[in-house]
């Protein structure tokens, strides 16, 4: 191997490991993503089920259950209204972050993942490792959030 030759070479390696440093959206870094994302989204899934049942026609829509707790008195529907309440406020939360999980699903497949969907700059990586459902980057994520 003639001194160019290893030069060369050197600066090959020199370039892949700069290239998956400085690229922020590795495939490593996407299938780890990814795998949480699944993770999520079957534990999501697992939950809703507990609390309702998935809608026949659009398989991302669950319908919370309707508590039966077999009394008809006021004191025990007073009771079932209360706890359909609650679950329906954590299924509407629960809801949300599955189908957050579904749409960061979809744009890892189309390429899109890690894109602020406001400013369309990269999202800092660390904010999509903390929360790998986000879809704004840090700075717009502040704009929001003052507007609120
Ligand atoms: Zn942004």
């Amino acid at each position: 191997m003639t001194q160019k030759d290893e030069f060369c070479q050197s600066l090959a390696l020199y370039r892949l490991s700069a290239t998956l440093l400085f690229n922020h959206m590795t495939q490593d870094f996407l299938a780890q993503i990814k795998l949480r994302l699944l993770e999520n989204q079957s534990r999501l899934e697992r939950d809703l089920g507990d609390i309702g049942t998935k809608d026949q026609k659009d398989k991302k829509q669950f319908n919370v259950d309707y508590p039966e707790s077999g009394g008809s008195s006021d004191d025990d529907n007073a009771v079932e209204i209360s706890e359909y309440a609650d679950e329906l406020s954590i299924g509407t939360k629960l809801e949300a972050e599955l189908r957050d999980t579904i749409k960061a699903l979809q744009a890892i497949e189309e390429g899109s993942y890690g894109v602020c969907k406001y400013c369309g700059k990269e999202i800092d990586p660390k904010r999509l490792e903390a929360r790998p459902t986000s879809a704004t980057c840090i700075a717009c994520k502040k704009t929001l959030t003052q507007e609120i």
